[in-house]
């Protein structure tokens, strides 16, 4: 079922309106509408893509798990550099690349295009600014217009004000993000700064991306205070290294969910992505979860459309196929979270020492996976020096 929506009455309706043109919603888009649903989605800028402000790292194997487009894909990553607070530095490389940097408009643009494709209907440049939904249906307000859904999705990335309007909660914590991709004469490797100074609890990074010819960098951090002290001082380190060309421009600021969101479904209603708190509490990366999520909401929303059983507690085996897959990631994320932040920057220091002299680095090549930490993270909580290091201030 295909819908327009300047073929839309007054008073429109649609089988799912879907609020955010980002991977999340546009994933769902898609498979929603291969399965003849008809979807309407909502994006609030002009352009799907624009503005970017993610880095666009996406693991290697996330492209076939999910068949995403391979046009989108600039440069491989197959080896890190980390620098500690004092410049000790630990790289890590592997034989293949284990990450790619994408251009994320194009990426956006080709997800919308087979969103479009399979038949949604993509509506650019119109906000969304009202939602009311209860048993009986749901309403929104559209640019002007009321639209009635029978399902709400809501995928509007970390904007949580529909979320806390609706009783879902809100993340369980933020950090400040501040990045900018600037042009580059010299190429280096991709590269990880930490420490109180760099970035509190976070950390800041400069990562290469080539379009032929054309040598960039995106230079950023992800802090929990002044990102942008955090942000000038990163470039200021990294600028004469990458030969940057700088025009004084300000990086662009956004604010990243770090956990989900207390409710991620109710009666009419899921929430995808970023607006669920779908982020790697490690490293704030969330396209994969984005697309999982948008994936996991299509297929148990699309069976509750069949069924027209659209109550919450139908639904609710959206979080539940979520967490069965994520659970436990989080949490041991979250550990090491808690953990790192009451590191001071002597700590991490000692911490490279050991990865460079104490043998963690075969553990982290034997259980490092880019989109899931768990197994990497129970490693250095058993790994009786690193345990003694990430815990000294517990005993304190
Ligand atoms: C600095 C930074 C770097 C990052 N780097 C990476 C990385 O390297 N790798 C990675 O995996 N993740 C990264 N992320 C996270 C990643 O960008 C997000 O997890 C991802 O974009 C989430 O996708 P989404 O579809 O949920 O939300 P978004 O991509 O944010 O899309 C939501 C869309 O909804 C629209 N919208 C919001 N409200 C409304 C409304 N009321 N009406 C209509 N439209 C609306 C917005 O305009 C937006 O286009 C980074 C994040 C930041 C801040």
């Amino acid at each position: 079922m295909t819908m327009h929506m300047h073929e839309l009455g007054a008073d429109a309706s649609v089988d799912v309106l879907i609020v955010g043109g980002g991977p999340a919603g546009l994933v769902a888009a898609e498979r929603l509408a291969c399965r003849g649903v008809g979807v309407l989605l909502c994006e609030e800028h002009p352009t799907i893509g624009d503005p970017v402000h993610c880095t666009g790292i996406l693991a290697a194997e996330s492209f076939e798990e999910f068949n995403l487009p391979r046009d989108a894909t600039l440069n491989a990553l197959a080896s890190a550099r980390f620098v500690s607070p004092s410049g000790i530095t630990v790289t890590y490389s592997t034989p293949s690349p284990l990450a790619t940097v994408i251009d994320r408009p194009a990426f956006d643009r080709a997800l919308a295009e087979r969103a479009a494709g399979a038949g949604a209907a993509l509506r650019t440049g119109v906000r969304v600014s009202s939602v009311e939904v209860d048993p009986s249906g749901v309403r929104a307000l559209v640019g002007e217009r009321w639209v009635r859904a029978r399902l709400l999705v809501l995928a509007c990335g970390a904007n949580y004000a529909f979320q806390r309007r609706l009783g879902l909660g809100l993340p369980q914590a933020y950090l400040h993000t501040a990045q900018r991709e600037l042009r580059a004469t010299r190429e280096s490797e991709l590269e990880l700064h930490f420490g109180r100074g760099v970035a509190p609890d976070g950390f800041a990074w400069a990562v290469p991306v080539t379009r032929g010819a054309e040598l960039s960098v995106r230079v950023g951090v992800m802090a929990s205070a002044d990102v942008l002290g955090c942000y000038a001082r990163m470039l200021a380190h990294v600028a004469q290294r990458w030969g940057v060309v700088d025009d004084d421009a300000p990086p662009r600021q956004k604010l990243l969910p770090l956990g989900a969101i207390a409710r991620t479904y109710g009666d009419r209603l899921l929430v995808v992505g970023d607006a669920a708190g779908l982020v790697k509490p490690t490293t704030g990366g969330g396209i994969y979860y984005s697309i999982l999520s948008g994936a996991l909401a299509a297929e148990i929303g699309g069976d509750a459309l069949e069924h027209d059983h659209l109550d919450a507690a139908t639904l609710a085996a959206y979080e539940q196929a979520w967490r069965d897959l994520l659970a436990d990631e989080f949490d041991a994320q979250h550990a090491l979270r808690s953990v790192a932040s009451r590191l001071s920057d002597d700590d991490i220091d000692e911490l490279f020492d050991l990865a460079r002299t104490d043998g963690i680095m075969p553990i982290v090549r034997k259980t490092v996976r880019f989109n899931r930490h768990r197994d990497l993270i129970r490693a250095l909580f058993r790994h009786a020096p690193a345990r003694k290091l990430l815990f000294r201030s517990f005993a304190l």
